[in-house]
């Protein structure tokens, strides 16, 4: 049993309002980390320009594009059954063009075309603002290619159209690209090397979510941490930064403060944070300010220090538990949650054994883990045998999974008997009678919907838990509405 962030909405489509003006019919499917699905939206909003509704119906699309993962190769391998069912759907509608987006298309590049011949365009992560030109070559009857990545692309200027929306939180992404070069991850080769996005046009677009209604935003990146402007450029070439450049660039810590003074009453997240990059004063900026939500998704893959090591993640087991201690004497109630990789490459059992008592020693919200899948042209998979058998790979991801379940009670179990202020995104799955919303910890909360309304802060008094839910009662509005 794998557990993958956004189970629920991986392979969704997304469906725009209606432009009347616009007379062909785009059919997008996303999969992948949450990165992928803001994406998507700077997609539609680009082709909305040239011309595209959005439609939910495959069969009758002029356009059909699919925005894929590589991270792991079950990731490629869905994708891949979806453009088999795409190719077979054009059969009957011959007119219809298929799209491969994303980091898959990064990877594979023109093989799609050459080889597979299951596609009829390839469109690399940095390369979205050609889709125009793109799309009239496929109109004339040519095959379409760009993967260029690039060095400054954020696309910062395209308002992303939110799509299959609650109306009430949204992400918006602030980095691009990765440099960290973890030996498993093949992300710095499909989505290229980190940039920065200029914080003026991140706040222009939060205060444009507020305008719209929009109650909490989380800042997206593969490392926000390491966010970092000084007028452009990539995070590497920050030592070539002129003195003035330096002394006016914008830090993490920094770029959160000036969110959260920005909307006051609106909720601020952020994800993903590396332990080597995450520093003290981005802890003590969510500290100061009440609307930065007291949640950290700090994925740390192994316990072992050896493993840590292997991966190329630039810091110890005891480095780890010294930024765990800092988070809990800065934020005493801040929840942590935790991405872990079971049976990387030479992994033993006593290795295993540290993660497990690393997890003993956190005692994590909530986790995604994952058995190790190589990815060709990673470090690890040039360097390293993937030599530990499937059958022990899954059996350390059910003893993590098992654990995990049990830390995640425990933590729940913490909440009881409190008043939490709660954001409602909408009904609960399971009973048309509750509103369903997260408290700042990113807890699911469910309770009695009563005349309460999406995008109300209410308070709630926690009464019951699962390992994943509180269950409880509205008490009223909390002040921040
Ligand atoms: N940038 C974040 C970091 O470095 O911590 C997360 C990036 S990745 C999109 C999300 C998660 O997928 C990783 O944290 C890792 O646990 C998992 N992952 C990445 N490559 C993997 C691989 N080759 N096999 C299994 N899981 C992998």
């Amino acid at each position: 049993m794998e557990k993958i962030i956004d189970e629920s909405q991986q392979g969704s489509t997304l469906a725009l309002e209606k432009d009347e003006k616009n007379g062909r019919k785009l059919y997008i499917e996303s999969y992948g980390c949450q990165m992928n699905f803001s994406d998507s939206e700077i997609v539609a909003s680009i082709l909305a320009k040239e011309g595209f509704n959005t439609t939910q119906e495959l069969q009758e699309a002029d356009l059909v594009l699919v925005n894929t993962c590589s991270i792991r190769e079950k990731a490629e391998v869905t994708v891949r059954k979806r453009l088999e069912k795409f190719n077979a759907v054009k059969k009957t509608n011959p007119g219809m063009k298929v799209g491969v987006l994303g980091c898959m298309a990064e990877r594979l590049k023109s093989k799609f075309l050459e080889e597979e011949k299951i596609v009829d365009m390839v469109v690399g992560p940095d390369a979205y603002k050609d889709l125009p030109n793109l799309i009239q070559e496929i109109d004339e009857g040519r095959n379409a290619v760009n993967v260029i990545l690039s060095k400054d692309e954020t696309y910062g200027d395209v308002a992303p159209v939110r799509l299959n929306s609650n109306g009430v939180s949204a992400f918006v992404s602030i980095t691009r690209g990765c440099d960290n070069m973890c030996t498993f991850c093949v992300v710095p080769f499909t989505r290229g090397r980190e940039r920065s996005r200029d914080p003026q046009s991140i706040l222009e677009e939060v205060n444009d979510l507020w305008k719209k209604g929009f109650k909490e935003v989380t800042l997206l990146g593969q490392n926000v941490d390491s966010y970092l402007w000084y007028g452009g450029g990539l995070k590497k070439d920050f030592e070539k930064a002129t003195d003035m450049q330096k002394a006016t660039s914008v830090n993490f810590a920094k770029l959160l403060e000036l969110v959260a003074q920005a909307q006051p009453k609106m909720r601020i997240r952020f994800s993903t944070s590396n332990p080597q990059d995450m520093t003290l004063d981005v802890i003590e900026s969510m500290a100061k300010y009440d609307n930065i939500c007291k949640y950290i998704h700090l994925p740390v893959q192994s316990g072992s220090n050896r493993i840590l090591k292997a991966m190329n993640r630039l810091h110890t087991r005891e480095e780890y538990f010294e930024l765990i201690d800092n988070i809990r004497r800065i934020i005493p109630d801040c929840a942590i949650s935790q991405d872990m990789i079971t049976g990387f490459p030479t992994e033993t059992e006593e290795d295993h054994q540290d993660t497990l008592s690393l997890m003993e020693y956190v005692k994590y919200d909530f986790g995604f883990m994952f058995a190790y899948s190589e990815r060709p042209g990673t470090l690890a998979e040039r360097k390293m045998d993937d030599d530990i058998p499937e059958e022990t790979k899954k059996r350390r991801l059910r003893e993590v999974i098992e654990l995990q379940q049990k830390h995640g009670l425990y933590r729940t179990q913490q909440h009881l008997g409190k008043i939490e202020e709660v954001l409602i995104e909408g009904p609960s799955k399971k009973s048309d009678a509750h509103w369903m919303g997260r408290n700042s910890q990113n807890t699911v909360v469910v309770f009695p919907k009563e005349t309460y309304t999406i995008g109300d802060f209410v308070n709630v008094k926690i009464n019951e838990c699962t390992s994943a839910t509180l269950i409880g009662e509205a008490v009223g509005l909390s002040e921040n509405n």
